[in-house]
């Protein structure tokens, strides 16, 4: 049963790809959700990731409390292709058409294969171009704050499964070098732990060799002996076959979607391995660029906001655990039960 709002899916006027919005819900507000230009075996599991990434930023807003709904946009690039420099501009354009004939329903920032950059260009076609470059009063990259708050995350997850945040000594595989993976990487480095990294970019070994960290294959990372995983590259890693492998105590990161379908968080239960729901722990981007883009708060302020993720996954293991649920279970209650006093709330004003 299609659950979404709205979704279109069109071919850009000017650069022929397809270009793909989904808003999940506006019940608690404009729905936002970053545009991801990435390449698919086919535009329909661009479709697919655009369906999933927009519910969990609809659940990604509710549980932080924020007056957005959820939406996603994917520019689907075909396999083994590099968007060449001249048609990335015609890519944003055709974007920005896309997001604005949602009439300001949806606003898009930036995702994985996008950047500020590319919004200040959508930006011509549209107001609901978000996430622009800070020289043009925008928020920024919020790899900074998203990392702020896994980093927040980790800590508690930790504590959960260890009794403390400490992290010197602290095994900790990460999986993806990229904005979020590399600076909680080096967070992480720089407060003692030992990592094991992995990207499937071998540029990336320079970054572990400066790190100190040791460096894993991609294929080996999930079964690595660590203490706790940090996913921050792509979706759908966590699997049936890969939990079945996995050695670690929990997992705490910011990628997208990573549990290959719900009931792997019952696998992982099943497993005693400590999941904190990624919708979760990677939510400081969208509440740092809400309170600096629409709220207009000063910068410390908008820091302090992405602080409330502890107390958030803090509640979400303790209801987990009162309940005898999973920590999925426990969430998509809470912010099911938010999403319902909306739904009331608009009927009882018709
Ligand atoms: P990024 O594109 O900068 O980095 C991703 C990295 O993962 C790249 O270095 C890539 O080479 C690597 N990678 C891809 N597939 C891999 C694999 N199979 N094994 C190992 N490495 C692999 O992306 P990012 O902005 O750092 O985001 C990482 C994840 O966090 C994404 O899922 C994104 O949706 C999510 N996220 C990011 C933000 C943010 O503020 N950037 C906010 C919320 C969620």
């Amino acid at each position: 049963m299609l659950e979404h709002e709205r979704v279109a899916i069109c071919i850009g006027e000017r650069s022929a790809l397809p270009v793909i919005v989904a808003v999940h819900s506006t019940l608690l507000g404009q729905a936002v959700g970053g545009c991801r230009m990435w390449r698919y075996r086919d535009w329909r599991d661009g479709l697919e990731d655009a369906l999933r990434l927009s519910e969990a930023m609809t659940l990604k807003c509710a549980l932080a409390r924020l007056p957005l709904g959820g939406g996603k946009s994917v520019i689907a690039l075909a396999p083994d292709s590099e968007l060449p420099a001249g048609r990335r501009r015609d890519a944003m354009l055709d974007l920005g058409d896309a997001v604005n004939s949602f009439d300001g329903s949806y606003g898009v920032g930036e995702d994985v294969g996008t950047t500020a950059e590319d919004m200040l260009v959508a930006r011509e076609r549209t107001r609901y171009a978000y996430c622009l470059p800070e020289s043009e009063g925008g928020a920024g990259e919020p790899s900074e704050p998203t990392a702020d708050g896994v980093c927040a995350a980790i800590a508690v997850t930790l504590t959960r499964a260890f009794g403390t945040p400490e992290l010197s000594d602290r095994r900790i595989g990460i999986i993806g070098l990229g904005q979020v993976g590399a600076r909680v990487a080096r967070r992480l480095a720089s407060d003692g732990a030992r990592l094991l990294v992995s990207d499937i970019d071998v540029a990336k070994q320079q970054l572990a060799r400066e790190l100190g960290a040791d460096w894993i294959d991609p294929d080996a990372v999930l079964a690595a002996d660590v203490d706790l995983l940090v996913p921050a590259a792509l979706g759908g890693l966590l699997t049936a076959a890969a939990v079945a492998d996995i050695r670690c105590a929990a997992i705490a990161g910011p990628a997208n979607n990573q549990l290959a379908y719900d009931g792997v968080a019952d696998l992982l239960d099943a497993r005693g391995i400590l999941w904190a729901p990624d919708f979760v722990v990677n939510a400081g981007g969208v509440i740092y660029g809400s309170a600096m883009e629409f709220d207009g708060c000063p910068r410390e302020e908008a820091i302090a906001r992405v602080g409330a993720i502890s107390g958030t996954l803090d509640s979400i293991f303790d209801a987990a655990e009162e309940h005898s649920v999973t920590p999925l279970a426990a969430a998509r209650q809470v912010a099911h039960e938010r999403l319902a006093v909306a739904r009331r709330a608009l009927a009882e004003r018709r």
